[in-house]
């Protein structure tokens, strides 16, 4: 077996192959460090299974806005390889991409496993990168102050340049669990502890539970502290045994922790978000009126799902739920309109790391050249994908800095042989 590389990259997921693939592909004698069974676990489960590879804009300006702690550090590497170079770069490789709402891209054939071997062919391509499956990376190894080579489960390898792309710690039974920041953390690299980023919410409310399996396409989502609204989405809703998701849902996770950090929040359903209160009630008003002899629970069928109202109608006057439309009361209506308008439930936290898409933390960005994606601690050593702390929605946005830092520290790494 070889022990000696220009190039070493550990961890065998998104970017780290491509890193390798552009390593070799540049002529590098390149050894790729995975220690699962196969490259690209976690890949092949994004989007569903489709894998939602990036985000169609074009524009690196626009495209950056979706990374507001960190797009002044993403421009210069975006300048290199940005969303054009990766509908180009998986077409060459055989695999065209189609474009779907919020400008999401797939693979024409939606299959992320496509995605994947598209990638083991480019690596394979070149014929000067070696995948040592099985192995698991446990240190660097160090000689005067400079990393030399790496330790792990199958003995010490030694490189040149040393790239870390062992991932973050959401969805840790993929691989990602974390010994890739460990070791960092012991050569001397500031690492923010992982945390649940883009994760559903949990909450103790029972009739949340009780609605598991329904969705509502379009709705309005208010996060309340301390009685007021602190900040606002609409868009589609999943209901769960534990609580909601879907993408606006763990698009907002991130906020909301910030908020549990200084105290209760409630989440606040307005399942007609075109009205506010005073249009909803007079829309209630005029269709009270056209369908008086109507039972309620009937009426309100017609407007929402089963399931939905039979919870709504639990939370008001018991025989609310038998009344016709003629007998209702003013107040009986008000308060009808009123949760339709609020549906509150208290949100306890995320799920957690397991039922994460993307972690918070990882490598403090401060610590990384993103001209090259070198570490700024150690010129030879480069740090790439969900190891760096990056906040993102999601959308493609994920997949896209994978391959683009992959590209870059792929790139100036073999820059010197
Ligand atoms: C269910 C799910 C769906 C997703 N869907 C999408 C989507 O559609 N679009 C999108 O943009 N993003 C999506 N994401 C996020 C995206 O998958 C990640 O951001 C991306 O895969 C990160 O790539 P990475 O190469 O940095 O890390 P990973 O893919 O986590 O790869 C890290 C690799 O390093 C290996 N490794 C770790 N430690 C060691 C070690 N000590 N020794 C050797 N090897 C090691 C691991 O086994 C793993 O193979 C999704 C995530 C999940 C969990």
């Amino acid at each position: 077996m070889k022990k000696s590389f220009d190039i070493i990259v550990v961890g065998g997921g998104s970017a780290g192959m491509m890193a390798a693939g552009r390593a070799g592909e540049l002529g590098a004698r390149a050894l790729l460090v995975e220690k699962n069974d196969r490259l690209g676990k976690k890949l092949s489960m994004t989007g569903g299974r489709r894998c939602n590879i990036t985000n169609a804009e074009t524009d690196n300006r626009v495209f950056l806005e979706n990374f507001p702690e960190s797009k002044q550090f993403l421009f210069s590497p975006f300048s290199q390889f940005n969303v054009k170079d990766t509908f180009e770069f998986f077409e060459k490789l055989g695999l065209p991409l189609v474009i779907e709402d919020r400008k999401r891209a797939f693979p024409k054939s939606q299959s992320a496993q496509d995605v994947c071997n598209a990638l083991i062919n480019y690596i394979n391509q070149s014929k000067n990168v070696d995948v040592q499956l099985n192995t698991a990376f446990k240190s660097f190894k160090i000689k005067a102050g400079k990393i030399i080579g790496i330790n792990t489960s199958a003995g010490t390898f030694f490189a040149d340049k040393v790239i870390i792309a062992t991932g973050g710690l959401a969805a840790p039974e993929t691989g990602s669990t974390g010994e890739g920041l460990n070791a960092l953390n012991e050569i001397g690299h500031k690492i923010k502890e992982p945390d649940a980023n883009l994760a559903p919410l949990r909450t103790k409310s029972k009739w949340v539970h009780k609605l598991s399996g329904t969705s509502l396409d379009d709705i309005g989502l208010r996060f309340i502290q301390k009685n007021k609204t602190q900040f606002k989405v609409r868009g589609r809703i999943l209901f769960t045994h534990f609580g909601i998701s879907g993408p606006m849902v763990i698009n907002s996770a991130h906020k909301v922790k910030g908020l549990l950090k200084k105290g209760e929040v409630e989440a606040s359903i307005d399942l007609f978000p075109d009205h506010d209160l005073g249009s909803l009630d007079k829309f209630f008003i005029k269709l009270f009126d056209d369908q008086k002899n109507k039972k309620l629970k009937s009426l309100l069928n017609t407007l929402l799902q089963k399931s939905l109202v039979e919870a709504m109608l639990n939370m008001l006057e018991s025989d609310m739920i038998d009344l016709q439309v003629h007998s209702i009361t003013k107040q009986q209506r008000k308060s009808l309109v009123q949760i339709m308008n609020d549906l509150r439930f208290p949100i306890q936290g995320t799920m957690g790391l397991e039922w994460s898409i993307v972690a918070d933390g990882g490598v403090d960005p401060k610590e990384i050249n993103f001209k090259t994606m070198a570490s700024r601690l150690y010129p030879n050593l480069y740090l790439i994908g969900d190891t760096i702390d990056i906040n993102r929605p999601s959308g493609g946005f994920s997949l896209q800095l994978c391959w683009t830092t992959g590209f870059v520290a792929g790139t100036h790494s073999t820059k010197g042989f």
